[in-house]
This record gives C-alpha cells, sequence and structure tokens, in this order.
C-alpha cells in the first residue's frame, strides 16, 4: 500500500563501522561553524515533545533500560536490508534477505549479549525471529532492491545551526537518481500511524532532510517511510524550504524549552497512554514515584551520545 502525504496531512548504534559516513562538511553553512552547544537527535527531541521527564531520565541521568524484544528487532531488521545492498542487485532477493537473518541476530548477541534473556525459551525466540522474516517478507512487497542502487546507508550526519546546536542522526538510506534529485528513506517495523500521529513520523524525517539541506545545500526530493509492520506500506512527502524553514523553527524552540529545563532543574511530567511503555513510571510522580536527584551538569551533556553497539530501534 502506498500513501502520499501531501502538506495538508501534515498541518493535522554505531552499526557497521565500515557503513557510517560522518557527513560534516560545511556546504551551505557558515564557514565559520559556532562552537556546539548542546545535540539533538529526532528520537531525543521525540521524547521531549512526548515527556519532558522522560528525556530527563534519557538524556540528563541516563537511566538504563532494558531492551524491549520489538526494539531489537527492528534492529536487526535494520541491519538485514542494510546488508542486504552489499549483494550484487540480481542477488538481492527475499530468500537472500532471509539468509541473512539468523546471522545478523548471533552477530548482535555477541555484541549485547543480554538480549538473549529477552526470551523465556527457544519457543518464543523462535515465535520474535519469525515477526522479523515476516517483516523481511513485507518489504518485498513494497520494492524491489534489484532495482536500486542506494548512495548511501546508514548514514551518520551531523550539521550544526547557526545557534550551535547540532542537529545529528542515522539515516537508513539514501537515494540519488539520475537527475540529482535525493530521497531519503527510513525503515519502520511497526505499522503505519493513524493520522493522528502521521506529523510525529514525519517530524523525523523532516528533521533528517533539515540537517541534509543545511549540510549540502539542497532539500531532498523525496521522504519515505517503509512501514514493514501490518499490512504494509509507504507513505512519501514532498518537502520544500518553507517547510524546513518550519522545522527549523520547531527545533529550535524545543531546544529553547530544553535549555530552559536545564537551567531550572524542572522537569514535568507528560502523561499519555505512551506511558504505559516507559521504563520509568516507578521514578514518576505521575504513577507515585520521586525522581532520583539530578545529577550535576557536565559540559557538554546533552552533546554525548547515547546511542550505544547494536542500539536498538524501531
Ligand atoms: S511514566 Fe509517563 S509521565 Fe512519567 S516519565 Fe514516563 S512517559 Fe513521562
Amino acid at each position: 500500500m502506498l500513501r502520499a502525504i501531501g502538506p495538508r496531512a501534515d498541518a493535522r548504534r554505531p552499526p557497521r563501522a565500515q557503513t557510517v559516513t560522518a557527513v560534516t562538511y560545511s556546504a551551505g553553512m557558515s564557514p565559520t561553524q559556532p562552537a556546539v552547544i548542546g545535540a539533538l537527535s529526532p528520537s531525543r527531541a521525540g521524547d521531549f515533545m512526548t515527556c519532558p521527564l522522560l528525556y530527563r531520565f534519557r538524556v540528563v541521568d541516563r537511566l538504563p533500560e532494558p531492551p524491549s524484544p520489538a526494539a531489537v528487532r527492528g534492529t536487526v531488521v535494520h541491519a538485514v536490508l542494510e546488508r542486504l545492498y552489499d549483494l550484487p542487485a540480481p542477488a538481492r532477493t527475499a530468500a537472500a534477505a532471509l539468509a541473512l537473518l539468523e546471522p545478523q541476530w548471533h552477530r548482535l548477541l555477541a555484541e549485547e549479549p543480554g538480549y538473549g534473556d529477552m526470551f523465556a525459551d527457544e519457543r518464543e525466540r523462535a515465535v520474535w525471529l519469525g515477526g522479523a522474516r515476516s517483516m523481511l517478507e513485507r518489504y518485498f512487497t513494497l520494492e524491489d532492491p534489484t532495482l536500486l542502487e542506494p548512495a548511501e546507508r546508514e548514514l551518520y550526519v551531523e550539521a550544526v545551526l547557526d545557534n550551535g546546536l547540532m542537529l545529528r542522526g542515522y539515516i537508513d538510506r539514501v537515494d540519488v537518481a539520475p537527475t540529482g534529485e535525493v530521497r531519503v528513506v527510513d525503515y519502520k517495523t511497526g505499522s503505519a500511524p493513524g493520522a493522528a500521529f502521521e506529523a510525529r513520523a514525519l517530524f523525523q524525517m523532516k528533521f533528517y532532510a533539515l540537517a541534509l539541506w543545511r549540510l549540502r545545500g539542497s532539500v531532498p526530493r523525496l521522504l519515505q517511510l517503509m512501514y514493514l509492520g501490518g499490512e504494509g506500506e509507504v507513505l512519501r512527502y514532498t518537502p520544500d524550504e518553507a517547510d524546513l524553514r518550519a522545522t527549523e523553527r520547531k527545533v529550535r524552540a524545543l531546544w529553547s524549552a530544553i535549555e530552559r529545563a536545564l537551567e531550572t532543574g524542572e522537569w514535568h511530567p507528560r502523561p499519555s497512554r505512551l506511558c504505559g511503555w516507559c521504563n520509568h513510571r516507578s521514578l514518576c510522580p505521575e504513577f507515585g514515584g520521586t525522581p532520583p536527584p539530578l545529577p550535576a551538569r557536565q559540559p557538554g551533556d546533552t552533546v554525548r551520545s547515547t546511542r550505544s553497539p547494536g542500539h536498538p530501534r524501531g
């Protein structure tokens, strides 16, 4: 299923080192890059929008979180799709992708042995891996990888705005057409969101598009979200400069709110149905808990990465 999202709809690890490309050149930026005052990824920006206290627990307190089977499955599926494109185009078949699944799971398990504790027994692990298999099979109903030659995979981007805020993150895939037009692709292992959550899903893509625009000086032609859960669905959006300027204003406003909270120490809980997935309910005042004392602030608090080897992703 394919769905295009127009402007109106919007209104309402380190992974394998050899494939991570840090794009830090500054085409389109001031030659004198400002000092970095903080860093924001789409995930952490999303945390703050969801609940400022959740952001605090993750970024300021850096509280550990147990891996979730769904997120680790996302990591395995992403790893398979990344490596699928190492193969020559005619060899990128569904069978080839499925053959990569077990080896990638074992590679991740070697990096993070704790993932093995997610399953009560072998049967549970087999069901979990079967879910990953279904997602990969669904991927082949959405596009034909034998017809594609991605320009970049697992692209790490960092772009520093003129206020010193660094935008950073990993882009799953960047395709460049012979005409030079750029498509930014992100794989999601969940189901496509309903209309109410489309804007949030698109925020991440616009965030990446903004970073690429600031780095390379041209607006990506297309943002493409590929949902491998549910029925399988592709959401496409064509951004323009006005979109990305609006995204930059939103990111700056978010950062101002984060800076205020860092200064005042006031991190307000914002309960929602997402609390059901929050690992820190026992520390949250909304659930009768008490947050730990705030750690002393360190320079570069928010610049340190919260992504670890094999960091789960959705
Ligand atoms: S339980 Fe809910 S309100 Fe409390 S920190 Fe987690 S997400 Fe925020």
